[in-house]
């Protein structure tokens, strides 16, 4: 079976750390100051305001604890409908509901992130999270998106 796709590969990437080798790691960024920041971006430190080559990419462990979470019922921002004739989309679509979290990650920022495979009425601030990669496609192309679920 071939490796699957990441969706946006930019942002993450389905080998883990040292740290945590059983899952995903997210792309962020550290600065000569220390601040360790998600996602990564060069045009400068919200805290001392270095650019450029002082902010260098580094691998953020997929596990963290949950700040916030909220169940999603209705959602506005829904695709629009495809036209007659059009390539059908790579990837499903997000359907309510859903349930959106807030995680402190271990290494040091605050990611807003979907959850899956979770119990609403159990998970409560605190719970500790770890990051899972999860099939997204529609097609024959096996493409997988980040998510974050309750840790065992
Ligand atoms: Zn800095």
């Amino acid at each position: 079976m071939s490796t699957p796709e990441v969706l946006k590969a930019a942002l993450y990437a389905a080998e883990g750390t040292a740290a945590v080798p059983d899952h995903p790691s997210l792309k962020g960024g550290r600065c000569q100051c220390g601040y360790v920041f998600f996602p990564l971006q060069t045009y400068g430190c919200e805290v001392c305001g270095r650019t450029g080559d002082a902010l260098q990419p580094v691998a953020l462990s997929g596990r963290g604890t949950l700040i916030a979470s909220a169940r999603v019922h209705i959602h506005a921002n829904r695709a629009p409908a495809a036209k007659p004739g059009a390539k059908p989309p790579e990837v499903k679509p997000h359907e309510a509901p859903f349930t959106i979290g807030s995680i402190k990650l271990e290494d040091g920022p605050t990611v807003r992130t979907l959850l899956v495979d979770i119990d609403d009425r159990t998970l409560a601030p605190g719970q500790k999270m770890v990051a899972k990669l999860v099939s997204v496609g529609t097609g024959d192309k096996a493409i997988v998106d980040l998510r974050f679920t309750a840790a065992t």
